[in-house]
């Protein structure tokens, strides 16, 4: 893509212009400088300037004089909600991957124009304000200019309306306008239930909000919020798709409140010269990753077996996991920076230490709606604290588009539960599942609403999920978990496993035979070599497996009593 900036107006001093380093909503540094080259800078005289690189994300202008024209060429083949994507059918642009901006300007606005490659049929659709024509946009400053992604592209446009709100469906897929009819259907009974939740929807800036939807067989998976737009992405289609699409879109909505607008204060305003770390994605995230869902199962679009299998999976996730024993939901949270999109040469612990904030929020959110239902009565939900955190951070507002005057920190939170429910609930609930390292009694939380956890293979024999590549022998590629029995018998990342209960073995299914042989608490032999060919005899006492699922308890064949058919109702309108 060719981009020409202009910058005028220029007060004298070095003109300092910069590729974003990181990109709002993502949480690691993309380093999008990577695909810019043929780098121009025109002064005013319609001269060539000399730039210097301080930095690799940098071009410098020594002497600009008045106004400069920038000139490069940026390249951009993913589409998902982070990157930049030119191919011949459309220009899928997230700003921070294609604009070079300038320090100290933040506050100015911006005007853009869109130019389609000829013959193209192309329209643009965006959370920028409209201009003078359907290629023209502004943005009122940087921040603004950055959170508005576009799809320019052949796209196909609905709309309705919601308490006086205009929400636009924008979508590039190979679909048929039938199947696009009926998913917008669905997306406004999640607009119109989320909304419920909040008891009215934010003043969107332009105007509108808008769903910008890429499904294409060569897009990736993936969901971005914005202030007044979200971008959706998935190589599924609407007809073979259409629950997991409908999953992002109530997740995604739910940010323009929870993270756009209630909004940690470590992430306000983003600096996109650096990475942004919070220790509230366990709500930012998590809670959005609980609400999705629950909206989902209020609108009529999940069934009870799916949302029992998606809550399950949330709370399953947190309790097998070994990692909240050696990090909180607040230091999960800032585990972010490597972990959401960064990426690793060397191996970590991380199956053993860190838990993802968006299951480890969600299972929070799922105790504190259950604590909070069971200790009123059912008068005192979740809902009331998302609306109390929606009234003090969220509704007021900023002073200048694209900020929000009242980011909450962790304290704030705290406050906002101490008000719906009382202080000392609040101070109890943050200090054992927020800064502490206890796990919520899931079990006691669930039975209320008629729920259970199961064992999923009861009775099975169980020594680990061990990641097994067959060799001469079985080696283990990948480390056991700390908790499992074959990690305590001493089995470890690249051990080579040759003989299980005297039996030799040299693939996953050799070894599941075995298993299958013995019960829980059985102690068989196993003879393996070490990365250094070191050969040692031990013997591991098998568990149970200790995979678990949420279930119905009327599936265990318990009747629910009218108290938990009035509770699951409340809760999950089911
Ligand atoms: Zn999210």
């Amino acid at each position: 893509m060719q981009v020409e900036a202009a910058f005028t107006d220029l007060g004298g001093g070095p003109l300092e212009l910069r590729m974003s380093r990181s990109s709002p909503g993502r949480y690691s540094l993309h380093e999008f400088a990577k695909n810019v080259y043929d780098v121009q800078v025109i002064g005013a005289d319609g001269r060539e300037l000399a730039v210097t690189r301080p930095d690799p994300y940098g071009w410098t202008v020594v002497q600009p004089g008045p106004a400069v024209t920038v000139r490069y060429k940026v390249y951009g083949d993913r589409i998902d909600g982070t990157y930049l994507a030119v191919d011949p059918s459309h220009a899928h642009i997230n700003m921070p991957a294609a604009i070079m901006w300038a320090r100290g300007l933040d506050d100015r606005p911006a005007a853009l124009t869109f130019v389609p490659p000829a013959n193209a049929h192309w329209q643009v659709a965006t959370q920028l304000h409209p201009g003078a024509n359907a290629f023209e946009f502004t943005a009122p400053n940087l921040q603004y200019l950055i959170d508005s992604p576009a799809e320019f592209g052949p796209v196909s446009i609905r709309q309705f309306e919601v308490n006086g709100r205009t929400f636009r469906v924008a979508v590039h897929h190979t679909g048929t306008a039938a199947e696009l009819d009926g998913f917008v259907k669905d997306v406004e009974k999640i607009v119109r239930q989320e909304g419920a939740i909040f008891g009215d929807y934010p003043s969107y800036e332009p105007g509108t909000y808008t769903f910008l939807a890429d499904y294409l067989p060569y897009a990736s998976g993936d969901g971005m919020e914005h202030r007044n737009s979200t971008v959706i992405t998935s190589s599924g289609s609407i007809r073979a798709s259409r629950d997991n699409l409908l999953d992002t879109v109530a997740h995604e909505f739910f940010h323009n409140w929870n993270v756009e607008r209630i909004r940690p204060r470590s992430l306000e305003p983003f600096d996109l010269e650096r990475v942004n770390m919070s220790g509230e994605l366990w709500l930012a995230e998590g809670f959005t990753e609980y609400y999705g869902p629950l909206a989902l199962s209020r609108s009529g679009l999940a069934d009870l077996t799916m949302t029992t299998g998606t809550l399950g999976q949330l709370i399953a996730t947190v309790v097998n996991n070994p990692g909240r024993t050696v990090r909180s939901a607040e230091d999960m949270s800032r585990m972010a920076p490597f972990t959401d999109g960064g990426r690793t040469n060397d191996r970590t612990n991380w199956p053993d230490t860190y838990i993802s904030y968006y299951p480890f929020g969600g299972a929070i959110a799922v105790a504190l709606d259950l604590s909070l239902r069971g200790r009123s009565g059912g008068r005192v939900t979740l809902d009331d604290f998302m609306r109390a955190m929606w009234q003090t951070h969220g509704k007021p507002g900023g002073t200048r588009e694209g900020y929000v005057d009242h980011p909450y920190t962790i304290d704030d939170a705290e406050k906002r539960l101490a008000e719906v429910s009382d202080a000392q609930f609040a101070h109890d609930f943050f200090v054992r599942y927020i800064h502490g390292r206890e796990m919520p009694d899931f079990s006691r939380l669930l039975q209320p609403a008629g729920f259970s956890l199961v064992r999923v293979n009861p009775g099975r024999a169980w020594w680990g999920d061990l990641r097994i590549e067959p060799r001469d022998g079985a080696l283990i590629s990948s480390s056991p978990l700390a908790n499992t029995p074959a990690y305590q018998a001493g089995l470890d990342n690249d051990d080579v496993v040759r003989r299980l209960d005297g039996t030799r073995v040299s693939s996953s299914e050799d070894i599941a035979a075995v298993l299958r042989r013995h019960k829980p608490g059985d102690t068989i032999a196993v003879e393996f070599a070490d990365r250094t060919g070191a050969v040692s005899n031990v013997r591991v006492t098998l568990v149970e497996d200790p995979q678990i699922a949420m279930v119905p308890a009327e599936s265990t064949g318990t009747s629910l009593t009218p108290a938990q058919r009035a509770f699951r109702r409340a809760w999950l309108a089911q």
